[in-house]
């Protein structure tokens, strides 16, 4: 609990390409800070030690999913 004063919670994604246009790495921001980078694999996921969420990729046919779950949502 941070009282009431609302902090930012920046949460970005930087999404990183190959010389060939292929999709190596995402790098992964939460709470302001760079926490991780995720391979460009289905069901790679990282917590944030901050705020412990989880930033899930899900890699669908032509497209991906980026996915922050809150801490105890993050089901198996
Ligand atoms: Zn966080």
């Amino acid at each position: 609990m941070n009282g009431k004063s609302e902090k930012k919670f920046l949460t970005d994604y930087r999404v990183n390409f190959g010389p060939d246009g292929n999709i190596i790495s995402v790098e992964i921001g939460c709470c302001g800070q760079r926490i991780g980078e995720l391979r460009y694999k289905d069901g790679a996921r990282r917590s944030c030690p901050l705020c412990g969420c989880v930033h899930n990729l899900i890699i669908q046919h032509n497209h991906f999913h980026l996915r922050r779950m809150p801490p105890g949502e993050s089901e198996a």
